[in-house]
């Protein structure tokens, strides 16, 4: 056994023990007086009776030692903007928001929905939450209006904070009339929002129900609120994730476990110590911006940059340059940031001095074997693969150089990570499977601390949803295939479900379907990810029209297809619009009415669709294949 082994032994053999000594690096406001209270699972509850607040932690826990030292770096390419918040700063910042939160009516366990892009004023409004005990829910800012409906209706959220817009690419982005638009879509409409005007887009406030940030901060400036303590299982936020239904789930996080957890973590998989400096470059919106743009850094005593702008401007090397200028020892980004960067000039890479950085940690989505080689011998550094989903909060898998620096293999996210009691099980019989065989990767509950409470509103549809799919045992199933080899180094092989993952978003299928199903002109559609070289998955649609005619009219066709594309992106948002849409006359589909997606799949990859006796009418693949 290595020491990384040797550490998650401990964690779930003298569980209480491991946690106890993991729970110190957070401050209690009230000691918890048990580790686990595991007598409903799959519900657990972690350091019970223990109170204590996100924000308190991340911020001012450490202002004695650390005030005047950069907290949090701002970095917009997109607007050429740079701003530096010491610990005092973001202090000051984060006390001015929850004056105003809390001028309106805004307190514990009341909700607050964030729709912002990557500004500072998103990480104020996040932590201002947890200084008040509030739940935030952000939504990312690539999700358009029918997917912000969607939230609002399940959150209900008090408030709602928002920008005018954000920017990509250069190209401003909108963001308050997708959400006046969601508003007038949703059934539990919010009291208030309040809009970051940056000046990037015009609008009409609307009166009675908008405020504008910047006159509630001049209002709130030096407000002090005291801390909300919170008892440890209370939540902290509620994050939406897709699964295999239309509906997203609300994947509710608890407080004490999630800040152990992030502490814990800073130290033994990230490797870092209070006063570095860390870059994720991940988006606020998403899982592991909540976890290591937000929380984990600032828990951690470190500064957290905050990226606005994409990889490539103003050139390729503009990552590299952040790393240099600000001293990153720590860097987490994503395969298909990296895959984009390969196309860039290699020289970029040489340009700046990296001496500072320790590792970078890459997740989301699988990291293939060619892109971890490249940017591993381009920066001579340890590429630290880990994996882990919106549910989990931090990773499941990883290497954890932090405990001991066990060498890497490419395409493994190496060892189960301290906490997680996870294994390689057979979904026909339930059983536990040896090394190198292929089965779903599941959890034996308890979950660790820090990973998913529940669903929000809604205990049945988590036990539902993740503990009932594996026959004969109650285990959380992640809904990912892998295996573990002789050395017990794990690999990911892909999605047992219809979710996707395009450039690391996740998607749902059928999400895209319904949007789809949408446009009068289809009667019915079936859309699959396709493997693709950048985005490591693409969505592509195949839609049966109600007018079967249209499909030999090539005009006609591509107009449609382009207006279903429309479609998508006006109520789903960008990052779902598939990359094709095709015209069949029938979908192929087993004799009991299931779609064969796994058919699909194998013949737009060019590849064997395997067995088809279940279907029902074989021309129907044929088409497919045509269609492309
Ligand atoms: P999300 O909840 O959006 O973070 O997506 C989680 C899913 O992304 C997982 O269930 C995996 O399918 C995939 N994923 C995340 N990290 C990795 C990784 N390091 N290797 C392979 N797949 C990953």
């Amino acid at each position: 056994m290595n020491a990384v082994q040797d550490f998650h032994h401990r964690s779930i053999h003298d569980r209480d023990r491991f946690w106890k000594e993991q729970a110190a690096s957070v401050f209690w406001e009230t000691p918890f007086t048990k580790v686990l209270d595991d007598s409903r699972l799959p519900f657990a509850k972690w350091f019970v009776g223990g109170r204590t607040n996100l924000c308190y932690n991340a911020v001012d826990r450490w202002l004695d030692t650390r005030a005047d030292e950069p907290a949090l770096i701002w970095v917009s390419t997109e607007v050429d903007q740079e701003e530096i918040y010491t610990r005092r700063q973001l202090f000051d910042e984060v006390n001015a928001v929850a004056a105003m939160l809390q001028a309106q009516g805004v307190g514990r366990g009341d909700r607050v929905l964030i729709y912002m892009p990557m500004v500072p004023q998103a990480v104020f409004t996040m932590l201002a939450c947890a200084r008040l005990g509030a739940i935030h829910s952000v939504v990312f800012g690539g999700f358009a209006s029918v997917n912000l409906a969607q939230r609002i209706d399940d959150a209900s959220p008090k408030v709602i904070v928002c920008a005018d817009a954000g920017s990509r690419g250069g190209k401003v982005t909108p963001y308050k009339p997708l959400l006046d638009k969601a508003i007038s879509l949703s059934k539990h409409p919010p009291g208030r929002v309040i809009v970051v005007n940056r000046g990037l887009f015009e609008f009409e406030p609307v009166a009675g129900r908008d405020l504008d940030y910047a006159a509630l901060r001049k209002q709130f400036d030096g407000a002090k609120v005291p801390v909300t303590w919170l008892e440890s299982s209370e939540p902290s936020y509620v994050l939406y994730t897709s699964g295999t239904t239309g509906k997203p789930k609300g994947v509710q996080r608890d407080t004490g476990g999630y800040a152990v957890a992030l502490a814990s973590s800073m130290k033994h998989i990230f490797n870092g110590k209070p006063g570095d400096t860390y870059l994720c470059t991940s988006d606020i919106g998403w899982v592991v911006g909540h976890s290591y743009i937000v929380y984990g850094p600032l828990i951690g005593g470190q500064a957290t940059i905050l990226y606005e702008g994409t990889p490539i401007r103003p050139d390729g090397g503009i990552l590299w340059s952040l790393v240099e200028k600000y001293k990153v020892q720590t860097m987490f980004s994503a395969p298909t940031a990296i895959r984009v960067l390969k196309k860039q000039d290699p020289g970029l890479l040489k340009k700046y001095d990296l001496s500072s950085l320790r590792a970078l940690y890459m997740a989301g989505e699988p990291l293939d074997e060619p892109t971890a080689q490249w940017i591993s011998e381009g920066l001579g550094k340890p590429i630290i693969d880990n994996y882990w989903q919106t549910e989990t909060g931090w990773p499941i898998l990883a290497g954890q150089p932090g405990i001991a620096p066990i060498p890497t293999k490419f395409g493994s996210p190496s060892f189960p990570v301290y906490g997680f009691d996870v294994r390689v099980i057979d979904e026909q019989t339930g059983q536990d499977l040896g090394p190198n065989k292929k089965g779903v990767v599941a959890i034996v509950p308890p979950l660790p601390p820090g990973a998913m409470s529940t669903i929000w509103n809604d205990d049945a549809r988590f036990v539902e949803t993740y503990f009932s799919s594996i026959p004969n045992r109650q285990v959380y199933s992640t809904f990912d295939w892998g295996l573990y080899d002789d050395d017990q180094y794990w690999f990911i092989l892909g999605r047992t479900d219809d979710v996707i993952n395009v450039a690391g978003h996740r998607l749902g299928t059928r999400e895209i379907e319904e949007s789809i199903n949408s446009h009068p002109a289809v009667a019915e559609c079936a859309v699959v990810g396709v493997a693709d070289q950048l985005k490591g998955q693409v969505a592509v649609g195949f839609a049966v029209l109600k007018d079967a005619g249209l499909i030999d009219q090539p005009q006609a066709a591509m107009r449609l297809e382009g207006e279903i594309m429309k479609v998508v992106d006006e109520q789903l948002g960008a990052v779902a619009r598939p990359a094709r849409v095709r015209f069949v006359t029938t979908l192929p589909k087993t004799r009991s009415g299931k779609v064969l997606r796994r058919a699909i799949v194998a013949v737009c990859e060019g590849r064997d669709p395997g067995d088809l006796t279940t279907i029902e009418d074989p021309s129907a693949l044929e088409q497919i294949k045509d269609s492309l």
